[in-house]
């Protein structure tokens, strides 16, 4: 029989697929053990929340109708989807469908049952972010006492085999100790990989954006710790400035949403953008389909222009920018809003 590896065998699957939803990333939560001065969901990261989020009942719902639609490939995320009690049940009935599953987590709130769970049933893969070096620089970013917790959580599940990758995210709070991240992550066997892109808070509180690198700095910190953007950041950069100019395009959305992937929120709100929370579809009404939403809410986000004289609307630099009329609108309350920042950094890459 003939093997490939799994890039390969992702790859393949997804060309040969076509226009179809077969990637899901399903928010458990709002609530998260850590309130990162950065983090996109923490304004709703409190017990308030709580009366939001589904029963696992209308998750497992949502995820027979993802595996009805032929879903492969799903993420539980938040928040922390380990703060909900009823984890382990609902990540062992995803398993059951069959999918490929993979969690997005702090690691504050591992409990022995979920890695007992893991264990006997290793997920794809586990993801997380560590950004700081020492337990004070932790507790000035995240607001707690965590840091050596998430790190022994982190050394446990690697030296148990399952897969793990971890992520830094960097801001002003941490970039002047970014080495000793480094240090750490690397000391901890996993590959640097830090990330710079910020945006506003899902009730488009702005404080993330203030936590953003200077250009100058963000440029210097990719620069240096290589964690480029393939698709933006290569020298192919200068052609699609080209063609960009060749080709200038009404279209709200240059980037690849709704291609095969969509997400679910805490309520059961399908959408296609983590940051575009409207457009949505209500996946727990009764009859609804994940292909009707996929393919309704496509139609309605493809189809939109830009209506205004943005400067993004025939800027020659859109198809490298970091704007997108997801973080445009959260940070702006307009889809087609120019951010400065962005602005910024373009020209300082350029
Ligand atoms: S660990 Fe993630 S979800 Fe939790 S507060 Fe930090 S950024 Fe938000
Ligand atoms: S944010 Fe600025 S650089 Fe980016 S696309 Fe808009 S106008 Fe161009
Ligand atoms: S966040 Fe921006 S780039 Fe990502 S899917 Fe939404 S609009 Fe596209």
């Amino acid at each position: 029989m003939e093997t490939k590896e799994y890039k390969d065998f992702s790859w393949d699957f997804h060309a040969k697929l076509g226009h179809k939803p077969i990637v899901a990333q399903i928010e458990l939560t709002y609530r998260c053990p850590l309130h990162c001065a950065h983090c996109y969901t923490d304004c709703y990261n409190n017990r308030e929340s709580l009366k939001d989020e589904m029963m696992a009942d209308q998750v497992k719902a949502i995820l027979d109708k993802c595996q009805r639609a032929g879903v492969v490939w799903l993420c539980f995320t938040g928040g922390d989807p380990m703060m909900r009690y009823d984890f382990s049940e609902l990540y062992l009935y995803a398993k059951s469908c069959g999918f490929i599953v993979s969690v997005f987590t702090s690691l504050a709130a591992l409990t022995e049952d979920i890695f007992e769970t893991f264990k006997q049933n290793p997920p794809f893969n586990i993801e997380t972010t560590l950004n700081a070096g020492e337990s004070a620089s932790y507790k000035e970013i995240t607001k707690t006492d965590f840091f050596q917790r998430q790190v022994d959580n982190i050394k446990r599940i690697k030296e148990s085999g399952l897969d793990i990758r971890v992520k830094t995210q960097v801001t002003k709070q941490n970039v002047l100790e970014i080495d000793k991240i480094k240090e750490l992550v690397e000391r901890l066997g996993f590959e640097f990989r830090p990330s710079t892109i910020l945006f506003a808070r899902l009730n488009s509180d702005t404080a993330p954006c203030k936590l953003r690198l200077e250009p100058k700095d963000a440029i210097r910190v990719n620069k240096t710790y290589g964690f480029y953007d393939p698709e933006t950041e290569t020298p192919g950069v200068k052609s699609k400035i080209d063609d960009m100019a060749a080709e200038s395009s009404d279209n709200l959305f240059s980037c690849a949403v709704g291609g095969h992937s969509f997400h679910v929120s805490v309520k059961g709100e399908m959408f296609l953008c983590s940051c575009l929370r409207n457009p949505n579809y209500d996946l727990l009404s009764k009859g609804a389909t994940v292909n009707q939403g996929f393919f309704s809410l496509n139609q309605e986000v493809r189809a939109m222009r830009f209506n205004t004289d943005s400067l993004c609307r025939s800027c020659q630099y859109r198809l490298i920018c970091k704007w997108c009329p997801g973080r445009a609108v959260l940070e702006t309350g307009s889809m087609e809003e120019p951010i400065d920042y962005f602005c910024q950094l373009t020209q300082e890459f350029l």
